[in-house]
């Protein structure tokens, strides 16, 4: 039986070497930290207080993938309904926003006339594109030019969905994916605050602000295809992809970093170990990033020159920060007595996030930064002494080249920064914390090996998406160099915790 190494034990890595483990072939995994999950693994704040992941967003979870993985055999299992998201305002109670429009809609009317119409007619075109958007982001990016009947039949499938979606939101599609985010927000909401928290998506991972061309585009892919939450967050999905591998036959390496993918006669061999050790195999999927992969793992100039400058040109300009705190009481949004908010984001105005966004492109923090904050000890209340609650934050913008560098007094000062925009709409939450962890973009990079300490593995870009991800000519997970593949977030269709380019990687490898 052949070997396969996948490098890094994230989501990604696991469904692809779970998926190679049931094809018969011998799969280990090899991770550097110490922990299976990569961004995905859950983290102590302090004793006591543990958040899921890195990050808290399960709402992109591919349904199909993780369904004909058989993962709820493994313990896998979602909320009944995709979460609502409070938008937070620091002079009034703000809004609710739910994902089923209608229960939003009086309280958005009460805001502003109209808004609430809006909302309904915005959640409306977003549910009757989700099916041709997530069969975009199930399938491998088209070739330009379609190489068989199969990549023809492909191409020609994508077309007949965009045209099965009818002349008038075919149309709406084709005019609002360039767009920016804010002026196509603006034409469904007059009142700033619901547009702010929902351009949220656009801005993030991307180096762009929400007046920036494109945006739109991010947040037609993220919003349009959103589910339930997985129970117990993102740590919950790796650990059920870990039992199903491990129950198909595979082994994971911890504390294995990867030196070198040794290259001979054009064909990987293996992979050789910080500290010694070489693992010989002739298939390796890197689930890192595919800067970390193809310009550290590998020699230079193994790789076709002009292949080499188009990875070295890859864009993953980290901007985003996360702040995780430990409170000594539950967290009180301001005149929400009694209700419990397991997301809240923060930001009065698409001007704020703009704005935010402004100072990272000039390598400064923002004084004000824009926060999505997710409490999960609300849904599950063990990550968290009784009655007590931890908070999750993602806090924009902070750039990973920030002038000065990264000392620990820019960070304690950033951590300021995110509390002080915190306290204005859940007042009292200062004083309650016990316990605060700051990590800047570059700590991400040391923690987390991301390079550029890019949470998505590079920029959501319209010309870092589809069949332009990572790169032209590598966007089908496959490398020049035979035997290697890209498997992680970097690789179609992206960033989040989707399971889909792990699952598409695994499809190459095992089609190829
Ligand atoms: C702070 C933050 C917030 C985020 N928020 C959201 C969000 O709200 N919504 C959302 O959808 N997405 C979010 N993301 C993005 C999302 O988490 C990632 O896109 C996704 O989890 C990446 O999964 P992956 O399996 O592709 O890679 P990773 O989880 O990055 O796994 C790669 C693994 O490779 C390992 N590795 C790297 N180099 C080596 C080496 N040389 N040898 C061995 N192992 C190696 C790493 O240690 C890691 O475990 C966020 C990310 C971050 C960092």
């Amino acid at each position: 039986m052949s070997r396969a190494i996948i490098i890094g034990a994230g989501h990604n890595g696991l469904v692809a070497g779970l998926l190679l483990a049931r094809a018969g072939r011998k799969v280990t995994i090899v991770e550097r930290r110490d922990v299976v999950g990569g961004l995905c693994a859950a983290s102590e704040v302090c004793p006591g207080y543990t958040v899921p992941g890195l990050h808290h967003d399960t709402t992109g979870v591919r349904r199909e993938v993780v369904e004909s993985l058989g993962l709820s055999r493994f313990g896998l299992s979602f909320e009944s309904e995709a979460p609502s998201v409070l938008a937070a305002n620091s002079e009034h109670k703000g809004v609710v926003l739910h994902a089923e429009a209608k229960r939003s809609r009086d309280e958005l009317e009460m805001l502003q006339r109209g808004d609430g119409d809006g909302y309904l007619a915005w959640r409306g075109f977003l549910s009757r594109i989700r099916g041709f958007v997530s069969g975009v982001l199930s399938e491998k990016p088209p070739l330009m030019k379609p190489d068989s009947i199969a990549e023809l039949w492909n191409m020609g499938k994508t077309g007949i969905g965009l045209r099965r979606l009818g002349k008038p939101d075919m149309l709406e599609l084709m005019r609002v994916a360039p767009m920016c985010a804010a002026d196509w927000l603006q034409e469904y909401f007059g009142n700033p605050l619901p547009a702010a928290a929902l351009a949220a998506p656009a801005a993030t991972g991307a180096s762009l602000g929400p007046w920036s061309a494109g945006t739109a585009a991010s947040l037609l892919l993220y919003e349009s295809v959103r589910g339930p939450e997985v129970k117990g967050g993102p740590a919950a999905l790796t650990q059920s992809l870990q039992r199903a591998f491990e129950a198909a036959g595979g082994e994971i390496a911890l504390e294995s970093a990867v030196a070198r993918i040794r290259v001979e006669s054009g064909a990987v061999s293996g992979v050789e170990l910080e500290g010694g050790g070489f693992i010989e195999a002739p298939l390796v999927v890197a689930s890192c990033d595919p800067k970390r992969a193809l310009l550290d793992l590998i020699e230079p100039a193994t790789l076709p020159l002009d292949v080499e400058e188009q990875v070295a040109s890859i864009r993953v300009r980290g901007s985003t920060a996360k702040v995780n705190l430990a409170l000594d009481g539950p967290i009180h949004f301001r005149d929400r007595d009694g209700e419990r908010h397991a997301r809240a984001v923060v930001s009065d105005h698409l001007d704020d996030i703009e704005r935010a966004f402004d100072a990272a492109k000039y390598r400064t923090c923002s004084e004000r930064p824009h926060l999505d904050v997710s409490i999960p000890s609300v849904n599950d209340p063990s990550l968290a002494p009784a009655g007590k609650d931890v908070v999750s934050i993602l806090a924009h913008a902070a750039p990973y080249q920030l002038e000065g560098g990264w000392s620990d007094d820019a960070r304690e000062r950033f951590g300021d920064a995110v509390v002080e925009v915190l306290e204005s709409v859940a007042p009292g939450v200062r004083a309650s914390i016990v316990a605060r962890e700051v990590l800047s973009p570059a700590d991400l990079e040391d923690r987390y090996g991301l390079t550029g300490g890019h949470i998505h593995h590079g920029e959501h870009a319209l010309d870092q998406l589809l069949f332009m991800r990572p790169t032209s000519k590598l966007a089908r997970y496959k490398t020049p160099i035979e035997g290697l593949y890209l498997g992680g977030s970097g690789s179609h269709p992206g960033g989040g915790v989707t399971c889909q380019p792990g699952a598409l990687a695994a499809e190459a490898i095992l089609k190829s």
